[in-house]
């Protein structure tokens, strides 16, 4: 069986526009496989599979700031934060 930490489980990517973030890191406590905090505590990318599209939209949507752009890799179409 697949290990659901390792496989490819979705096709939404994430961005962080880093002169937006605030560093209030409730992204890293929704999706902490996806996002953590760096040296300047704004946040990276540590991955897109760790965790899956529903939590990665969930921590983009939780961002106070709207730091984080999540875009549907099959359609192109931005899903967060909605034009
Ligand atoms: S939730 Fe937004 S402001 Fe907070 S660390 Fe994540 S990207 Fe930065």
């Amino acid at each position: 069986m697949a290990d659901p930490q390792t496989k490819q489980i979705g096709k939404y990517k994430v961005e962080v526009i880093r002169e937006k973030c605030i560093s209030a890191a409730s992204c890293v406590a929704i999706a902490p496989k996806v996002f953590d905090l760096d040296e300047e505590q704004l946040a990276i990318i540590l991955s897109q599979d760790g965790n899956d599209d529903d939590t990665k939209l969930l921590a983009a949507q939780s961002c106070p700031t709207m730091a984080i752009i999540v875009t549907n890799t099959e359609t192109g179409e931005q899903v967060w934060p909605v034009e």
